[in-house]
């Protein structure tokens, strides 16, 4: 199966009957939030009843917490507390049960997107999430070549093509060019903390202003409530909707943002979105009009404002018929069946790139440590080997050190520590010479190889913790943590999903309107009590429904 684990929303799809299909969850629907909450009874709930409680229990709720991977921080759930791989992993062992149920085995393997601009740590952390969850990670694949990918199968063309993928909270460029079977990724690049959650708090900050609100006065819940009603009202600006209402705070207010107060709002972050392209361009070493079409991929192009600006960019418009929330997981799957070797598939041929530059910290001259001697260079063709010799500095050094860097930038201090080893060395009276050579396969992973010519020994290093990363005892812990966890039962998601959702309205809503959906939750309580499974089922369709209707 292929998943793309997203920032805002999760979805799983499977290669069936010679294409790729999208797998529903309990609620039947394709998109499952990638939101965990601790529930009242201290089970765990994953999904769209967690996404409410987003606001009914800030305390105990989190989300976007991929943004947070390969990062030191924790959430506090309650009395529980969470790596963002464990909240990662909780959110994946739901996909999981949910292809089960639909294939009707146990499912062990996966394909996993990743943002393109992902860095080594973040992508260790997905394959520890996914074994977390007891998934063996086959491929990790980028999500714009994911999105590459089913888009060219589906298309059957040959041209050169812009992938534009600005999620929840990634934003990544990848030009490429398909001449069937043979798919070429000519340049990732991108930023790993723009997305549309971005926008969202641009928005929020904008609105505390005009209010006259700071964010320390308001409590938690009220936050919430206003952080929602902000997405809310982003997500409706594209169909027309100008105000933005609310009254999470006992208050009723409003606020009319025209247009070119949008624009202003979000100039900041529209401005960030030229560099990763026009890096992207140069690297494929191709201008915008050699290009033949634009692909818009992840939730936040759907914002009219990135539309428009993509249009400026490229002086064409973007091809917008394939669902820009479902491709990445549609490609995913194409790869699981390209490594199943599926008969409908196995003539394609995939080649991607390593985004960034790779190098270890040298010495330029007499007194310039620190400087960065890049050895993969960004958008090499993967998987690769490359090698670059080096000298020690003095005669009777005792050991020398291969600091491993990624980035951009001259000097070590401006790029990303990746890893640092001392290797010992025989001082002999000589100024010694060394190879260093790294490999780097599909997945994105890094082994570091040197060989010493004068002595003729070797020594291997596979990256599998970075400065920061996880010891072992500290992935023993995330298991046990996670093996102790009582998970919410699936097939009572649904009714448990539908009191969550009645909840925050009833939050959410003022007067008549409260008091109507206070009624709809005594109702809905009252026949969870009454057990009769069909007029269960009967009442939650036309709550879920009449709650749908009224935008809650
Ligand atoms: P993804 O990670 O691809 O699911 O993208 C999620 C992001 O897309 C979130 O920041 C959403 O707020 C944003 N998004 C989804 N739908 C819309 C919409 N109609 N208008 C603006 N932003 C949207």
């Amino acid at each position: 199966m292929g998943i793309d684990l997203g920032t805002t929303n999760s979805l799983i799809a499977i290669w069936q009957d010679g294409k790729a299909q999208l797998i529903a969850n309990a609620l039947g629907e394709v998109l499952t939030p990638s939101v965990v909450s601790v529930d009242d009874d201290g089970s765990i709930l994953v999904g769209k009843a967690a996404r409410a409680r987003l606001t009914t229990h800030p305390d105990r709720t989190a989300a976007a917490f991929k943004r947070f991977m390969g990062s030191d921080k924790h959430f506090q759930l309650g009395d529980q507390r969470f790596t963002p791989e464990e909240l990662s992993a909780l959110v994946l062992g739901a996909l999981k049960q949910d292809a089960e149920a639909h294939v009707g085995c146990s499912v062990s393997e996966a394909v996993i997107s990743v943002p393109a601009y992902f860095s080594d740590e973040q992508r260790k952390r997905t394959v520890f999430a996914a074994e977390l969850a007891g998934l063996k990670v086959q491929r990790l694949i980028n999500e714009p070549t994911a999105a590459a990918m089913a888009y060219g199968l589906h298309e059957q063309k040959f041209e050169r093509t812009l992938v534009f993928d600005l999620g929840g909270g990634t934003f990544d460029v990848t030009v490429l060019e398909y001449a069937l079977p043979l798919i070429e990724v000519h340049a990732s690049t991108g930023d790993n903390y723009l997305g549309g959650e971005d926008f969202t708090d641009a928005l929020l900050a904008a609105c505390l202003r005009e209010w006259g609100l700071t964010l320390e006065t308001l409590s938690p819940q009220v936050l919430a409530s206003l952080h929602d009603a902000i997405e809310q009202f982003k997500c409706q600006a594209g169909e027309g909707s100008r105000v933005l209402h609310w009254n999470g705070d006992g208050q009723a207010r409003e606020w009319q943002i025209d247009d070119s107060t949008l624009q202003s709002i979000w100039a900041p972050l529209l401005a960030r979105v030229r560099t990763p392209i026009e890096q992207a361009l140069r690297d494929a070493r191709l201008s915008p009009r050699e290009l033949d079409s634009l692909v818009l991929v992840g939730g936040a192009t759907r914002m009219p404002q990135v539309q428009q600006l993509v249009a400026k960019l490229f002086g064409k418009l973007p091809y917008r018929h394939l669902d820009p929330d479902t491709i990445v997981a549609l490609g995913a799957a194409s790869q699981a069946a390209c490594k199943a070797r599926d008969a409908a598939i196995d003539e394609l041929i995939l080649t991607d790139v390593c985004p960034y530059t790779l190098g270890v910290a040298s010495q330029r001259g007499e007194d310039a440590p620190g400087a960065f001697s890049p050895i993969i260079e960004r958008n090499t063709i993967i998987p690769t080997s490359k090698v670059q010799r080096f000298y020690s500095a003095h005669p009777e050094q005792k050991s020398v050190r291969i600091a491993v860097y990624q980035g951009e930038r001259p000097w070590v201090r401006d790029n990303i520590l990746v890893d640092s080893f001392d290797i010992p060395l025989q001082p002999t009276g000589q100024i010694q010479s060394l190879d260093v050579r790294f490999s780097y396969d599909i997945n994105g992973l890094l082994e570091v190889d040197v060989t010493f010519i004068e002595t003729g020994l070797k020594h291997s290093h596979s990256i599998d913790r970075s400065p920061t990363g996880l010891d072992p005892e500290a992935r023993q812990a995330s298991h046990e943590r996670l093996s102790g966890l009582k998970i919410h039962p699936r097939d009572t998601l649904p009714n448990r999903t539908l009191l969550a959702r009645l909840e925050r309205a009833w939050m959410q809503a003022l007067g008549d309107e409260r008091e109507l959906i206070g009624n709809w939750l005594d109702t809905f309580n009252g026949v969870l009590a009454g057990q009769q499974s069909s007029e269960i089922n009967r009442q939650r369709q036309a709550l879920s429904q009449a709650l749908d209707e009224l935008r809650y």
